[in-house]
């Protein structure tokens, strides 16, 4: 009987906790219908970044992050083509061996990859925490991002005009109307070296019986 007594009071003095807070505004919100926002730096799913232009993958399959990663959670296949250039042909994330680190986003110089704060994919199939290269590049597609490559630059060289490559006609001058004036050459000033003759010395060739 005593027990019951007892029972009946713990039971008013909840009663009574929960009435205290009946009028006060709710603490825990109705997921997935509501939801907090995220801390600015909360961890997430890690995506891959595209190309703000073309959509294209960022990615040079260097594999650095695949060597970063302390998880083994990255696993790249990407060997060399014809011309020697790397192919990307695997790029996988399991997420139920990544520990949401960063240490992936660090070691990329490429922006290529990017720890979000994204974090609505629970499953209850593990299989599907196994992402490829076309889900990491699709969760990624709205993720800002600073893009730190450096793109190089291609430098052409200015096509040369008419008057450059022939150094004949300007363009705007046709041929027919080039003016041409006769040289006037000055006699009186061309310098010659004269050739001294034997009269000029007043010297008569010498003869026969003289020589
Ligand atoms: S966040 Fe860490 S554990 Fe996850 S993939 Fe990147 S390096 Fe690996
Ligand atoms: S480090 Fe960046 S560029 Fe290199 S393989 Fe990883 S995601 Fe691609």
């Amino acid at each position: 009987m005593l027990e019951y007594i007892k029972g009946f009071f713990e039971l008013v003095k909840g009663l009574g906790i929960t009435g205290k807070h009946l009028t006060k505004h709710a603490v825990t919100l109705q997921y997935p219908e509501e939801k907090d926002v995220m801390p600015e730096r909360s961890r997430g799913v890690v995506v891959l970044l595209s190309d703000k232009e073309d959509g294209s993958l960022n990615c040079t399959s260097c594999l650095l992050c695949m060597k970063a990663c302390p998880t083994a959670a990255i696993i790249i296949d990407a060997p060399r083509g014809e011309d020697k250039k790397k192919v990307l042909k695997k790029f996988e994330l399991d997420f139920s061996l990544c520990c949401y680190c960063g240490l992936c986003e660090e070691a990329c110089n490429f922006s290529a990859l990017k720890l979000t704060g994204k974090y609505e994919y629970s499953t209850g199939n593990k299989d599907d925490l196994i992402w490829d290269v076309h889900k990491l590049q699709d969760v990624g597609r709205d993720v800002d991002y600073v893009d730190k490559r450096k793109k190089k630059v291609k430098k052409v060289a200015p096509k040369p005009t008419v008057s450059e490559a022939t150094d004949e006609i300007k363009p705007t001058q046709s041929a027919d109307k080039i003016e041409t004036k006769p040289v006037e050459i000055k006699t009186d000033k061309i310098k010659t070296d004269k050739i001294e003759t034997p009269q000029d010395k007043d010297e008569k060739p010498k003869t026969e019986g003289e020589a």
